[in-house]
């Protein structure tokens, strides 16, 4: 199934969330900022990898460094729901031990996908929500923030244009130049363990106690040694309907597909056969990196062992 080609001893992708992201919407200055933040990120799980760190950590690194920059939708700068909350999913997965970690709708965690982490490592489940999400990060001593820290003026531009014409929206749907989106980071090691992290604010204009794929283990993100590792982005409702992670799995576990052909076969097939617009990276066993979306563009970056990073936006 894998020809001859030479494995990957580590690399890693990551996403800023896939939409209408066109070339002559995307002025110079933003453009330089959002190819900056992602080999801000690719940098940050990418040096994990080089000092033979594990694919679970430069995961979270990657994602965290994401949630970190008002670019994206995900930490600061996250969307607003209706009534004008900040309320964050995200998940992590271990692909060696199938252990996994999730939060969903939870406030004021300065970074969710550090609390998805600690969920894997300090608590006997997988998944927690809303106000127990909150406490669990209390008593893990991870640094909170006020709303303010969260909200920015564009998302609350953004929220006033979408409650004005009552519709919730992805991130990207609106055509205007300055598009973020959910971030996401796959790994693999040089011990050959794959890792993935899925980070976001979810949608524009939400209802309150919407949770989308993204921190819903199987649906927005997964991690299979045996597989991939996968994270997607997109209206989390047909990710969620299409179990999309689990099935790029599933589709190279019992039909024996590359991962490439798995990719293209769910991501220009199947889910807009649902209706589902967006995209998702992902890396095999032996390292390799596939990138595959069915919008207009994805921010993307990626790195293998010892080549240079590479940062893509448009199609
Ligand atoms: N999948 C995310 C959600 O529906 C949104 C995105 O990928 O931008 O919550």
């Amino acid at each position: 199934m894998y020809g001859i080609t030479t494995p990957h001893l580590y690399s890693l992708a990551v996403h800023g969330g896939a939409g209408t992201i066109r070339r002559e919407d995307l002025s110079p200055d933003p453009e330089r900022a959002y190819r900056t933040a992602l080999e801000n990120a690719v940098s940050a799980g990418y040096t994990i990898l080089d000092q033979g760190g594990s694919a679970l950590d430069a995961v979270e690194a990657a994602v965290a460094a994401m949630e970190d920059s008002e670019l994206f939708n995900a930490g600061r700068g996250s969307v607003f729901t209706h009534d004008e909350r900040i309320e964050m999913d995200a998940a992590i997965m271990c692909g060696h031990s199938l252990d996994a970690g999730s939060v969903a709708a939870v406030e004021q965690v300065r970074n969710p996908i550090r609390l998805a982490r600690r969920v894997l490592d300090r608590s006997p489940h997988v998944m927690l929500g809303g106000a127990g999400a909150l406490q669990f990060a209390r008593d893990q001593g991870l640094p909170l923030e006020p709303l303010d820290y969260f909200a920015t003026a564009f998302r609350r531009r953004q929220l006033d244009e979408a409650r004005a014409a009552d519709r919730v929206q992805l991130d990207h749907q609106a055509r205007k130049p300055d598009k973020y989106g959910t971030v996401g980071a796959v790994a693999k090691d040089a011990t050959g363990h794959l890792a993935a992290a899925t980070s976001t604010g979810g949608i524009t204009n939400k209802r309150y106690g919407r949770i989308g794929d993204s921190p819903i283990t199987g649906a927005g993100n997964y991690a299979n040694d045996a597989t991939c590792a996968v994270s997607c982005t997109g209206f989390g409702e047909y990710f969620m309907r299409a179990v999309a992670a689990y099935d790029l799995s599933c589709l190279m576990e019992y039909k024996d597909l590359s991962l490439g052909e798995a990719a293209r076969h769910l991501v220009f097939d199947k889910l807009p056969a649902l209706g589902g617009e967006g995209g998702l990276i992902a890396a095999d066993a032996r390292g390799r990196l596939v990138l595959p979306f069915n919008s207009e563009g994805m921010y993307r970056g990626w790195q293998y062992a010892g080549e240079t990073p590479q940062i893509a936006i448009f199609k």
